[in-house]
């Protein structure tokens, strides 16, 4: 599984992240196009579903289906990330 994961939550098991430099974060991001999704207010968490307006608030994306899934820089929808990739061992 590729994981983007903001450097300063590596909360979960190191083999299933690529953890990654903020600035590699960054162009992650833009490769997979969520930033410009983003300003177009596209961008929702998939755990709280709110709607993020800045790099700063994604913590992690990763891909699901066929498509990237973005999840917000809360710590409770951080949790709630582990235990879903826990629960859905397809992800990796
Ligand atoms: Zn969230």
């Amino acid at each position: 599984m590729r994981l983007g994961l903001r450097p300063n939550r590596r909360r979960l098991e190191r083999e299933t992240i690529a953890a990654a430099t903020s600035k590699d974060f960054d162009t992650l991001l833009d490769s997979l196009q969520v930033t410009r999704d983003m300003r177009r207010g596209r961008v929702h968490c998939k755990f709280c579903a709110r709607t993020l307006q800045s790099v700063g608030e994604v913590g992690i994306v990763f891909p699901e289906s066929g498509a990237i899934h973005v999840v917000c820089d809360d710590p409770n929808c951080t949790l709630q990330f582990a235990r879903y990739i826990g629960e859905h061992p397809e992800l990796y």
